[in-house]
């Protein structure tokens, strides 16, 4: 067989395990928006059936032997987005056949049922009945890291899964340097005598109103409705399910008007990712998204550097006046942007402001490091969790509803995962700062409501290139300097320390 045919063999076969996978997402979207409670054991089987034929078909011999015809082959140019192709397309190849198949089916079916245990488990503050899922799940993870294995530790297996590239230590490492600095801007803000008004933020203000002015934003940015919709869940994600269909998801609080909107503007920083993805490389390695740090960027800079920017609201407030006439015809817009850019100390990561977010992200990295390693029993969560909770914030959780058990992510599986979102915000800043140095100075446009440059420089500089470079390759490659945690520190200064008077 000459190259052609088997490049085009080996792409058929990688479309047909996307287009599977998808399947998969689109029964995981509806679990956690629309399927009733009676139908939770049959989705069960459901994704566990569909997950063994996405293993199956991932690590079809089949698939191997065109690997290696590819990879022999000097038609391949090193360079070429065919090449990173094959080199992605092995990486995930090799991870899955190291996978037993009973190991990959117990996992769905341990994280479908261990998700609803958490659902149930989080209103009654009840980690008793969480517990088993969680000792069940963090042993498969085990299991999971021993078989693909690993350089140092553990924990690297995990990370890598996520954030190609990376290790326990360089993480460590930056967010070492990184808390730093980060620690003494928080006390210098909480110190400061010029505090914000928040409550004006929990005033009333209709879920309807709220949603209108939701999909409004999403769509100003960039977000195309022709090929996406927006749904609510109690725990808001982004599905890039396939071309032409991106599902984003938020929840609404009709008396905490922020949660609802910067979601929104989150999801959608995700999904004008998955919509510039190249269609036409759907299926393989160049038509994916990077890493999940990638996407976060992404979300976040839509979500912090642009939607709680001055000029983002100097073009929508009037807006927000508008559709809150009750809530806001009294606030000026100086109060009501330093309200949406409050620093304090909280219990809650998703609602957790610019500055002590990243905080909320080594408590995670640093608890899981030690399940994974076996130094930490999952019965001793709670109480470690509140130990390190009190050293960071200087409070206690008053329960694990808004500590240990507020978050999916555990019942789902997906340990090794937290660190990508605060690799997201240091990856966000930087890719702006070269947006910036690129396009010029973005205010003048953002209040104008004119956002297409920016959107448009993400497309050609950061999702066509799919998973053609690793993650830290890629921001180097677009901002010319290695990732540091400078850029981020410049802009949190940058907008908070004229807020605070600092
Ligand atoms: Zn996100």
């Amino acid at each position: 067989m000459g190259f052609a045919e088997t490049y085009e063999e080996f792409v058929n076969h990688l479309r047909e395990v996307a287009t599977l996978s998808s399947c998969e997402s689109v029964l995981g979207w509806d679990e956690q928006t629309y399927l009733p409670k009676g139908g939770v054991e049959h989705r069960a089987n459901q994704l566990g059936l569909l997950s063994g034929m996405i293993h199956d078909k991932s690590t079809d011999p089949r698939l191997g032997e065109l690997l290696e015809e590819l990879a022999g082959s000097d038609e391949l140019d090193a360079d070429s987005p065919r090449a990173a192709n094959v080199r992605e397309a092995r990486r995930d190849f090799d991870r899955a056949t190291k996978l037993p198949k009973r190991l990959v089916e117990e996992m769905s079916k341990a994280t479908s049922l261990g998700q609803q245990a958490w659902i149930e488990a989080k209103p009654k503050n009840d980690f008793a009945s969480f517990q088993p899922w969680l000792e069940k799940i963090v042993a498969l993870k085990r299991e999971e890291a021993e078989a693909v294995g690993y350089d140092d530790v553990p924990y690297d297996a995990l990370l890598d899964t996520y954030e190609t590239g990376a290790s326990t230590q360089t993480v460590e490492a930056t967010f070492a340097a990184l808390r730093d600095e980060l620690v003494p801007l928080a006390k210098a803000i909480a110190d400061s005598p010029n505090q914000p008004d928040a409550s004006i933020l929990e005033r009333e203000y209709p879920v309807d109103v709220q949603r209108t002015l939701g999909l409004e934003a999403a769509e100003a940015i960039g977000f195309d409705f022709d090929r996406g919709r927006l749904d609510v869940a109690a725990h808001p994600f982004c599905s890039g399910i396939g071309p032409g269909d991106c599902r984003l998801t938020t929840r609404y609080d009709e008396r905490f008007v922020p949660m609802a909107f910067f979601g929104t503007l989150h999801e959608a920083g995700h999904g004008i990712y998955e919509q510039g993805l190249d269609t036409e490389a759907y299926g393989t390695p160049a038509g994916h998204s990077c890493s999940l740090g990638v996407h976060e960027s992404q979300s976040r800079m839509w979500e912090n550097l642009v939607g709680r920017s001055r000029a983002f609201w100097d073009y929508f407030y009037g807006r927000f006046q508008a559709g809150f006439p009750a809530a806001l015809s009294d606030v000026p817009l100086d109060t009501f942007h330093a309200a949406v850019n409050t620093v304090r100390p909280s219990f809650i990561r998703v609602e957790a402001d610019e500055v002590t977010y990243n905080l909320h992200i080594m408590l995670r990295f640093e608890l899981e490091q030690p399940l994974i390693s076996g130094d930490l029993a999952p019965a001793d969560v709670p109480a470690a969790w509140n130990e390190k909770f009190e050293a960071y914030f200087g409070l206690v959780p008053e329960d694990h509803a808004h500590g240990c058990l507020q978050d999916i992510h555990w019942s789902a599986g997906l340990i090794g995962y937290f660190p990508t979102y605060a690799l997201g915000n240091l990856y966000g800043a930087q890719l702006f700062d070269a947006a910036e140095a690129a396009l010029g100075d973005l205010d003048a446009a953002f209040a104008a409501g004119t956002f297409r440059p920016l959107k448009e420089w993400l497309n050609e500089n950061v999702h066509r290139h799919g998973r053609r470079f690793q993650p830290t390759d890629l921001v180097e490659r677009v901002s010319g300097k290695p990732l540091s945690h400078e850029p981020l520190m410049r802009r949190l200064h940058a907008k908070f320390d004229h807020l605070y008077g600092l």
